[in-house]
């Protein structure tokens, strides 16, 4: 439907290597012939349901293919400018900076090709606002979220503002640990928040995949004390499914915007189905909740998709549809003279939208 197209959106949750395209992946396999991946191991199509571990084992797959720079390179710029084609205006994209020694990728060259990658997008008149978050992986531990603050600091004082946040993510159901040195239980938030609070303490923003599955609720509890700028998810927090007063209270209390992803969740079979994704809660309640996507490209989804979904699933009208666009800017992570700006553009757009 045009109309969702040509809606102006805010994206506050896509995780880069979760949001390559189809023709993006048809090019990396073809720079890899040797490692015999086919299509079918890099996304999650129409009507099909993994489970969330299964979702975990794709990123893996999409990992080998982009381990060089310009692999990161070509996959930033080509994400940015599809995200730009589906009408989106303000983009915050997360990434885990992952070395690999083979290639001579560093985190550092990572993060700073990231950066190029927005910075060229910019310079040839892309109409989208990009920022970056750095992702820790939670199964990587104390150590290694520490040392991605620091990088996120160095780079937050000197990328020009392109880097504005922390994002906490990583599969929660995995409780062995990637990295070669931690041989015990890795991945709990009680680890990670010296790291987070670190963080928070030196002006970068904090959103934090929180209760993703049920049986996170005491880390929530924890990690809302911070607290976080933004909730990813945030599956299992509310009281209809389980969630604590005290969790609830937190949420609602410090007014923390929720960043909700359907397709990601009925795919990844957190939630049962469309109509009981639990975005119908908190957008009852008027509490901020922002439609995203997660990873466009491992759902085979686009924002304008997503808020059509929302749309038909919960009956929202045409102007609810757009006031929920609109919402979104105030929970983005650039600063207020940012938000003006799109606040502007909003206005001038909306007699070509309807
Ligand atoms: P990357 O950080 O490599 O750009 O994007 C892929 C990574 O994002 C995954 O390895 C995982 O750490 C994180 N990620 C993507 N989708 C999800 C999700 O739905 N839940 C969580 N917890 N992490 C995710």
């Amino acid at each position: 439907d045009v109309f969702y197209r040509e809606l102006p959106k805010v994206e506050l949750h896509a995780h880069l290597n979760g949001s390559v395209s189809f023709e993006t992946i048809e090019k990396l396999i073809g720079r890899k012939p040797h490692l015999n991946i086919e299509h079918g191991m890099t996304a999650i199509g129409k009507g099909q349901r993994r489970t969330l571990d299964e979702c975990f084992q794709v990123f893996k797959v999409i990992h080998q293919l982009v381990d060089t720079e310009e692999d990161i390179l070509m996959v930033a710029t080509d994400v940015i400018k599809e995200f730009a084609a589906d009408g989106v205006k303000y983009l915050e994209l997360r990434s885990t900076p992952r070395e690999e020694k083979s290639t001579g990728l560093t985190k550092k060259r990572y993060i700073e090709t990231v950066i190029k990658a927005i910075q060229q997008c910019k310079s040839e008149g892309v109409d989208i606002d990009v920022r970056f978050l750095v992702a820790i992986d939670r199964r990587n531990g104390t150590e290694v979220a520490v040392e991605t603050v620091k990088l996120a600091k160095e780079f937050m004082l000197s990328s020009d503002g392109l880097v504005v946040g922390i994002d906490l993510s990583g599969d929660p159901t995995d409780r062995t640990g990637l990295a070669e040195n931690v041989s015990f239980v890795v991945g709990h938030g009680k680890d990670l928040l010296p790291a987070l609070q670190m963080a928070k303490n030196c002006g970068l923003k904090l959103s934090l995949h929180l209760s993703e599955i049920q049986s996170q609720l005491e880390e929530s509890d924890l990690l809302l004390d911070l607290p976080p700028d933004r909730i990813g998810h945030g599956t299992f927090l509310h009281p209809e499914v389980g969630g604590s007063q005290s969790v609830f209270d937190k949420v609602v209390k410090n007014n923390i915007p929720l960043e909700l992803c359907l397709t990601s969740n009925v795919k990844g079979q957190t939630v049962p189905c469309y109509s009981k994704h639990h975005f119908k809660y908190w957008y009852q309640l008027g509490h901020p909740s922002v439609i995203c996507t997660d990873d466009k490209g491992v759902f085979c989804t686009d924002l304008s998709q997503e808020y059509q979904l929302a749309a038909s699933t919960f009956g929202l009208s045409r102007e609810a549809v757009w006031e929920l666009s609109q919402q979104a800017i105030d929970c983005i992570f650039a600063p207020d003279a940012v938000k003006q700006q799109l606040k502007q553009k909003w206005i001038d757009l909306k007699p070509q939208v309807f």
